[in-house]
């Protein structure tokens, strides 16, 4: 079986699909996230590339099929404190490539429809940025730890007299404790 791997490059663009699973193709490779406008809409920043594993291959029934996985760091809005949270983010996809509505309703339910142009090829970068879309958190949030709003605030130094004055917001801070 012939299949070169190419690592450290960065992922083409624009591929034939067909020719791609013909040739049992398969990639290590990445994507410069400068290049994926939606994603740089949807986040804070992200600073690192798309780092992308995929498999192109017949699946069952001889359809032809995308496998892969991908990883990268995003920093999106803490939604506790709205400072700047790094969330890494994975997937895993499975696609299924159609060339209309009727293929992709006669693909098998473990695949997911990605359509090819007219000219039979497929759009990687904007394919992968989908799912890498569909991986961000709604609520993306520090563990509570590293969240600035929870840091506890320095215990007070009472005297006599404080202690004789109840502050009731030290009372719902106590009650917050336990
Ligand atoms: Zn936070």
């Amino acid at each position: 079986m012939m299949s070169r791997t190419m690592a450290e490059a960065q992922l083409p663009k624009r591929v034939d699909a067909g020719k791609l699973v013909d040739s049992n193709q398969q990639f290590t490779a990445y994507i410069d996230s400068a290049n994926l406008e939606r994603l740089n809409d949807a986040v804070v920043r992200c600073d690192e590339p798309i780092h992308c594993q995929m498999v192109f291959e017949r699946g069952t029934d001889r359809k032809r099929v995308l496998t892969g996985s991908f990883h990268t760091n995003v920093v999106m809005c803490c939604q506790r404190c709205l400072g700047d949270v790094t969330i890494p983010l994975q997937g895993e996809y499975k696609l299924g490539f159609v060339l209309n509505d009727e293929q992709a309703k006669a693909l098998p339910r473990q695949l997911e429809p990605v359509e090819l142009d007219e000219d039979g090829k497929l759009d990687l970068w904007s394919t992968i940025e989908d799912e890498v879309l569909l991986s961000l958190p709604n609520f993306p949030m520090h563990p509570e730890s590293e969240c600035q709003i929870m840091q506890p605030e320095p215990e007070p130094d009472y005297t006599d007299s404080d202690v004789n004055r109840v502050n009731p917001f030290d009372v719902l801070a106590k009650l917050k404790q336990k």
